[in-house]
């Protein structure tokens, strides 16, 4: 990953295709289009691809995340279960709906830990929201025994996970619905793009609609729509739906060289004792877009980071990083925001002004993450892997 590292003519081409017509938008102008609907091929593409019933295109992982909610109908007072281990997005759209995030630890899958779910249930709780960060999954059955028992909405946020699997199922597709993120960073990219998918008829309708303004769709022309409901513009365009579906066909390609390097160096940091490796609750469906590793000590994790950033390799130290970990969230922990929160959500957002997360640190500062590229070349690959090698031994 990211998928913008194997860009090229087939991208391109399908751009191409759009600029041809010059009709950018996805919905209508039926007849200037000349049967070009790249949003609608790239959603065909997702489905098939994830063996799941729907599949709803939106501009961003955020905004797919926003209007999945919406779906599920969760807005003021409602709490959502989240990891403390996410992207900001996550937080972001819980806030967005007016609802209420509840963050709880994680455990050695790097994602929520499933006691620790079960223990912040409320009366007011409506879905549980496991992240399955760098492209890994959570204890999936744990979190949907836990949903069927409080009657939970399940909602994967999948949006670092696009073609990983759970027991043979899409992340994603196993929940009440899932999210994905296209963004330039993402394992496929539309340069910013985000989809939510889904095996429920309804959940797939409203969030059909509430990208768009609330259009039914049902019109013999946009004028003719009707609006059920209050929607926004959350769309995604024809330009970057078409460089989304040049991405999808290269899928199983990208997760093919991520596994084969992971495999390289995971062996090779095997051999050093002190090592150990993220948990996967299945192996087999590890996207692989990076590998996660701790160390004994969160000294010898900090310095094996820095040690991998002076030798030229890409490394992620969470534990002090502002964008995925609450330690540094400080405009979250603040409550910093430019619209003031209604009564009740304020009053619920004070806690984290002082709430420490312990379990969650003991993970995340003796965890080292680090991205597995598409374009690194065999010679690369095993000069790296002695690199990543040398930069944790000196560490310990
Ligand atoms: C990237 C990301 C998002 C948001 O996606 P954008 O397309 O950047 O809005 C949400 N959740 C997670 C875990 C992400 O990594």
């Amino acid at each position: 990953m990211p998928g913008y590292e194997l860009f090229g003519p087939e991208e391109r081409k399908e751009v191409n295709d759009v600029l041809e017509t010059g009709i950018m938008m996805r919905y209508g102008f039926d007849g200037p289009r000349k049967g070009v609907w790249k949003a609608k091929e790239l959603e065909k593409a997702i489905c098939e691809k994830l063996n799941v019933s729907y599949t709803q295109l939106a501009s961003s992982g955020t905004a797919a995340l926003v209007a999945a909610m919406a779906a599920l109908g969760v807005g003021a007072g409602d709490e959502i279960i989240m990891p403390t281990f996410t992207f900001v997005a996550s937080f972001e759209s819980v806030l967005a709906v007016g609802a209420t995030p509840v963050l709880v630890d994680i455990d050695d899958t790097l994602t929520l830990d499933p006691k620790a779910v079960e223990a912040a249930i409320t009366p007011r709780t409506k879905v549980v929201m496991p992240v399955h960060m760098c492209g890994s999954m959570a204890d999936l059955d744990a979190l949907q025994a836990i949903c069927k028992k409080h009657n939970l909405f399940l909602l994967e946020d999948a949006c670092q996970a696009f073609g990983g699997t759970y027991k043979g199922k899409a992340l994603g597709a196993i929940g009440d619905a899932g999210t994905f993120s296209f963004d330039f960073v993402k394992t496929i990219t539309c340069a910013e793009g985000g989809a939510v998918i889904t095996n429920n008829k309804d959940i797939y309708l409203k969030c059909d609609g509430f990208t768009d303004h609330g259009h039914d769709h049902l019109g013999v022309d946009r004028g003719a729509d009707e609006h059920p409901f209050i929607g926004y513009n959350y769309r995604i365009s024809e330009l970057h739906a078409a460089v989304g579906l040049a991405q999808v066909r290269k899928l199983d390609r990208f997760l093919e060289i991520q596994r084969s390097t992971k495999k390289i160096f995971k062996d090779a940091l095997a051999a050093i004792p002190g090592v150990t490796f993220r948990r996967i609750p299945d192996e087999a469906g590890d996207s692989a877009t990076y590998l996660s590793f701790f160390l004994p000590e969160a000294a010898q994790a900090k310095q094996a980071a820095a040690n991998m950033k002076a030798a030229g390799l890409p490394v992620f130290y969470y534990y002090d990083n502002n964008w995925h970990y609450i330690r540094q969230w400080k405009h979250f922990k603040e409550g910093s925001v430019l619209t003031p929160f209604a009564p009740g959500l304020k009053q619920a957002m004070e806690i984290y002004k002082t709430k420490e997360f312990p379990a969650s640190d003991a993970v995340i500062s003796r965890n080292i993450c680090t991205p597995i590229n598409l374009a690194w070349s065999a010679e690369e690959i095993q000069e790296r892997a002695k690199k990543l090698v040398d930069a944790v031994k000196s560490a310990l």
